[in-house]
């Protein structure tokens, strides 16, 4: 049986479907595409899996033409797991050679590297070891550790700020395995998982800053039967627990809008925490149109940046006009996603060291 073979009903119940969630997809509305939608991608998987059509190269793309966001899902009456029957179709891709090359390259890098950005984590976690004793420790996941320094030197001040440090843990030098899953990699992704499940045993907390590993950690593993022994918790959840310790501060003087990060809020149901701390820290938070369950898509996940670089952006440039000002995000890799679409962002952590450390 293939992973395709998996999710046969699920192909099929959008292929009998009439588009239902029509509006919903930030791929197809930024494509104008509807060989984008949900239904036109589900289509498409469905066609291949009955041998209806060939598993080409536009087969090939329209499978990996998703973030993984579950937007659909949150419009759909069945609940159809649209994101993760799309990133399994993708192991086909794989193994028939019709993989595009922005996921094939990643899948190259992370089997040399075991992560997406051939990097030597051990060493920049090394770079981060504290003298002094933590209360939790940190997962900043590789991208802030590669990319966003600043991110943990936030974070980190943040959390002693609110009486709960957190430190960068030993076993952050391990990626997720994130890549693997979008990629449709199903079965190194499986493997990835279970030798990270050893790994992280010594470890009996860690606290997640990236909502994407997070993600992975709490719903993928289980999906692929691999169950964690360690507790794994978002930052924004710890400080959220925190806030009354927080330092007696009046707001910023600042009015800012909150994107719900797909795998922190649709992936997690942690809608509430990050809106608590940025309600704390400054004068006025505002909302898209449509948010929570219903919330846009800032283009970051499922591979997407790679495979469709241009929508991907396009995607993000539409949810920051959605949202309105300046975007505030609990998601490192939303951000980097409306700096690329030229819009201006800040990540919580960001906002919240400003507020703690502000003299007023
Ligand atoms: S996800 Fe649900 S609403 Fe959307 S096309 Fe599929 S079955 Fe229809
Ligand atoms: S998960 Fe998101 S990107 Fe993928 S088909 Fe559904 S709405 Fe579109």
């Amino acid at each position: 049986m293939t992973a395709m073979d998996r999710h046969q009903q699920a192909y099929s119940y959008c292929s009998l479907c009439p588009k239902m969630c029509r509006f919903s997809c930030p791929v197809s509305e930024a494509t104008q595409n509807e060989t984008h939608s949900a239904w036109g991608k589900m289509t498409t998987a469905h066609l291949v899996q009955l041998g209806h059509r060939p598993l080409d190269e536009s087969a090939a793309k329209a499978v990996h033409a998703c973030t993984g966001c579950g937007r659909c899902t949150s419009f759909c009456k069945h609940e159809n797991t649209v994101a993760d029957a799309l990133f399994e179709a993708r192991e086909s891709t794989i193994k028939n050679g019709t993989q595009p090359k922005g996921a094939a390259s990643t899948l190259a890098t992370f089997s040399q590297s075991q992560n997406p950005f051939g990097r030597e984590l051990s060493s920049l976690v090394n770079g981060w070891r504290s003298d002094t004793p933590v209360r939790y420790p940190l997962f900043p996941g590789c991208s802030s550790l590669v990319k966003r320094r600043e991110l943990i030197e936030d974070t980190v001040a943040v959390s002693t700020a609110f009486g709960a440090p957190m430190g960068v843990a030993r076993v952050a030098s391990r990626c997720c395995g994130y890549p693997l899953y979008a990629a449709g990699a199903v079965d190194a992704f499986r493997e990835h998982a279970r030798a990270t499940a050893e790994v992280f045993a010594e470890v009996p907390e860690l606290a997640v800053l990236d909502a994407g590993c997070a993600f992975t950690l709490k719903v993928v593993y289980p999906r692929v039967g691999v169950e964690l022994k360690t507790r794994v918790r978002t930052v924004v959840e710890i400080l959220e627990e925190n806030l009354d310790h927080a330092p007696e501060k009046p707001p910023l003087d600042e009015s800012v809008g909150y994107h719900d990060a797909c795998h922190l809020g649709r992936g997690l149901g942690q809608y509430e925490p990050p809106r608590a701390l940025l309600k704390r820290a400054v004068r006025d938070v505002h909302e898209a149109p449509s948010s929570r369950a219903e919330g846009g898509c800032s283009g970051g996940g499922g591979l997407l940046p790679r495979t469709m670089p241009d929508t991907a952006v396009e995607v993000a440039r539409r949810q920051a006009n959605e949202v309105g000002g300046a975007v505030v995000t609990a998601c490192p890799t939303s951000k980097r996603m409306f700096e690329r679409a030229g819009k201006t962002s800040f990540d919580l952590m960001s906002i919240l060291r400003r507020w703690v450390e502000n003299p007023k």
